[in-house]
């Protein structure tokens, strides 16, 4: 298939890699040219502005979040006006997609994904997609080239939207909820890793428990794989969802101000799962 990319962050370039080796016709854009020369060193081609990437059958997006996306879109050279449909996989509101579909002329489909750069670069992320279904379907070997699993849910894009920002906030609810336990086990002689090894071969046999679990037990959180401003970018998303849907959820506005914390005490290159760092922090942990 004629494809482009947009988004060459640390996610979207191993996805577009994952594009390349299923033997795609691959035509990339990155604001930040560089960021292409890998890809391009193994085949694809470099756009010089986004327009041109939407020119082939398709074209996937991977931003930071709605302005990068806007700016892609709808400014100048973008890709509003293309041919291409476009497959948005970046984590943006659910009023941006519903605005995304009525603007293509090409046709719009949110397919956001779960899963860390590590799940990216072995294809094994899990896409959540929405939109057209015979687009969705044209455009299943694509999924597969990315992920290990798609999940259809409908024909409305944003629906697939408001699922992404309902998983995040998932977990973070767990990241918050284990980084409280791991703090209080600890201060009374449990071991973190004792903590987790014990409730993960029991009632939490989870991958967020297992994966977030290893990074609070070894403290690692730079460099970041899913940075705290990206998090935090998510839980207001979430927020904004909420309002729009009259949906109180205190716990949200919890983890939004734990995020808060963490990025005004530690910067802004940090994993967004070092809310840990918080819960220690806040009971008199160094
Ligand atoms: P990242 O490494 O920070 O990459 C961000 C990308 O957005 C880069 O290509 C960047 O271009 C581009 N960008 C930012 N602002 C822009 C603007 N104003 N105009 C044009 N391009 C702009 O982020 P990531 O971790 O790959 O995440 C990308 C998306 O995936 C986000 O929506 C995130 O929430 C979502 N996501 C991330 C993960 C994860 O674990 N990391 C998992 C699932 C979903 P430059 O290279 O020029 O800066």
């Amino acid at each position: 298939m004629k494809v482009g990319f947009i988004g060459l962050g640390q996610m979207g370039s191993a996805m577009a890699a994952n594009l390349l080796r299923a033997g795609h016709d691959l035509t990339v854009w990155n604001r930040s040219p560089a960021k292409a020369d890998m890809l391009v060193a193994a085949g694809a081609k470099l756009a010089r502005v986004p327009a041109e990437a939407a020119q082939g059958d398709v074209v996937m997006s991977m931003l930071a979040d709605d302005g990068a996306l806007e700016a892609v879109v709808f400014g100048n050279d973008g890709i509003v006006k293309a041919p291409a449909v476009h497959i948005g996989h970046s984590t943006i509101s659910v009023a941006l997609a519903d605005r995304l579909s009525e603007a293509h002329v090409g046709g719009y489909v949110s397919a956001p994904v779960f899963g860390r750069p590590p799940a990216a670069e072995a294809a094994k992320l899990f896409v959540v997609a929405a939109g057209d279904a015979s687009h969705l379907a044209a455009f299943d070997p694509l999924f597969s080239a990315i992920g290990q699993r798609t999940f259809v849910l409908g024909t409305t894009p944003s629906v697939a939207n408001l699922m992404k920002l309902c998983g995040n906030f998932m977990i973070m609810s767990a990241v918050e909820g284990m980084a409280e336990a791991m703090t209080l086990a600890e201060k009374g002689g449990i071991a973190r890793s004792t903590l987790l090894a014990v409730l993960t071969e029991t009632l939490f046999d989870s991958p967020i428990y297992k994966v977030y679990g290893d990074m609070l037990v070894n403290d690692r959180f730079r460099p970041a794989g899913f940075a705290a401003p990206l998090g935090l970018k998510d839980m207001n998303l979430v927020s904004a969802a909420a309002h729009d849907l009259a949906t109180p959820m205190p716990v949200l506005s919890l983890v939004r101000d734990h995020l808060l914390s963490l990025i005004a005490r530690h910067g802004d290159d940090i994993d967004w799962s070092a809310v840990a760092l918080v819960a220690r922090e806040n009971a008199g942990l160094p």
